[in-house]
């Protein structure tokens, strides 16, 4: 299977602080990867590089086989817009524009984009709500949705620009627990049809369940990885064993 994110030596600073520490991995086509661990061992810097929201201070980033940047040089503005507008972004305060609707929401940025008819976009707008259930709320403002609802909605945004990747950052740490299950269902049918995604959370019995492999993150390296059996059946470092256990 093809590598859609290849991770060498990657570090990163901030001033004098290191934050990431000599991290590498790789994301096959179709996996689902979760990452685990500590607040502030890295796990959203690390996101926020791979998409270039934090230029990265050493090591290396392929996306989809592209240079994004190799040992530390970035490749030209052009190429890094071109490389990074295949993957999309899901934040944990979801980001929705207030002013706009629903459908708004998710017709903005492909409008702009002036890749597609009005009509098709309309056409996948409305596959898209009702993708994620909410095809009566098309018309709908953000402040008028719960929390879960808004994440479904900044979920089907990021999709109508056709992402080979997609990347959440604690997707339901900002929702009240009785709406993270309706989230974390749309993501998980997203692992069922292949999308290549990394999903940073804390809802450890979804990453033992929907994902291929978790990477557990501690101080500003993988500490450990594997499958999810292996890192939550049979943890190897007594930091992993410490970390899973305030979940039990
Ligand atoms: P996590 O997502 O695992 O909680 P982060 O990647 O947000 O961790 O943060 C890792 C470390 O980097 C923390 O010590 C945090 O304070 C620091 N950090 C993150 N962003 C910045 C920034 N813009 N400037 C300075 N330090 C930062
Ligand atoms: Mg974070």
């Amino acid at each position: 299977m093809n590598s859609m994110i290849e991770v060498t030596h990657l570090q990163k600073s901030f001033g004098t602080l290191p934050v990431l520490k000599d991290v590498s991995f790789t994301v096959r086509q179709g996996e689902t990867i979760a990452v685990i661990g500590p607040s502030g061992s890295g796990k959203s810097t690390m996101l926020r590089s791979l998409i270039h929201l934090e230029d990265i201070t050493g090591g290396s980033i392929r996306i989809n086989g592209e240079v994004l940047v190799s040992e530390g040089r970035y490749t030209g503005a052009a190429r890094i817009k071109a490389i990074t507008s295949r993957m999309g972004m899901v934040f944990q305060q979801f980001n929705l524009f207030p002013h706009l609707t629903v459908r708004d929401n998710l017709e903005l940025a492909p409008r702009a984009q002036k890749l597609e008819s009005a009509q098709e976009i309309r056409r996948r707008s409305d596959m898209l709500l009702a993708k994620v259930g909410l095809a009566d709320k098309a018309d709908a403002f953000p402040s008028r949705l719960s929390g879960g609802q808004k994440q479904r909605v900044a979920i089907a945004r990021a999709l109508m620009l056709k992402p080979d990747i997609l990347l959440f950052d604690e997707p339901t740490s900002a929702l009240d627990p009785e709406l993270t299950g309706e989230v974390l269902q749309v993501i998980r049918q997203l692992a069922e049809e292949r999308m290549t995604m990394i999903v940073v959370t804390h809802e450890m019995s979804f990453a033992r369940d929907v994902s291929d492999r978790v990477i557990f993150m501690d101080q500003g390296e993988i500490a450990e990885a594997g499958t999810p059996a292996q890192l939550f059946g049979n943890p190897q470092l007594d930091r992993t064993r410490a970390f899973l256990g305030r979940f039990t």
